[in-house]
């Protein structure tokens, strides 16, 4: 199966002229990668941390549902009111995992679905599309 990413490329080009990428850091004396960049290596210590691009595709490793508008500020509720939005996790094929807020259709079952980055200010945000489950396959 295949997933229709149109959703993603939209969502990437209204976002800015520029593709949302986050800036960490890699250690050149062990590999770890870390975030946000950093010159001392999180594992190691060391200082030889160097700047690196992350990846923008990750996995949702946990989330929970934010059912509440969040204190504001600092929140500022969008024009036309607040709505549960989803916030987790993405793990990135580097290892390390990002908290964000993630986009989707649906707020159910977005544990391990792909996550694409779209924007990185003020916060990191996911577009999430979950893989259709078994039943939903079935009824196309
Ligand atoms: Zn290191």
């Amino acid at each position: 199966m295949t997933v229709d990413d149109s959703a993603v490329r939209n969502a990437v080009a209204d976002d800015a002229t520029d593709p949302a990428v986050l800036h960490g850091s890699e250690c050149t004396v062990c590999g770890t990668v870390g975030f946000p960049a950093g010159t001392y290596c999180s594992r190691c210590a060391t200082a030889t941390a160097r700047p690196r691009e992350l990846s923008t595709r990750g996995t949702v490793w946990a989330y929970t549902v934010q059912r509440f508008a969040p204190k504001s500020p600092p929140y500022v509720p969008p024009p036309e009111g607040f709505s549960p939005f989803a916030m987790g996790y993405v793990e990135l094929p580097e290892g390390i995992r990002i908290a964000g807020i993630l986009e989707a259709d649906t707020l159910d079952d977005l544990q391990g679905a792909p996550a694409t980055l779209i924007a990185t200010q003020p916060v990191p945000r996911f577009l999430v599309l979950p893989e259709p489950t078994a039943d939903q396959e079935d009824r196309r």
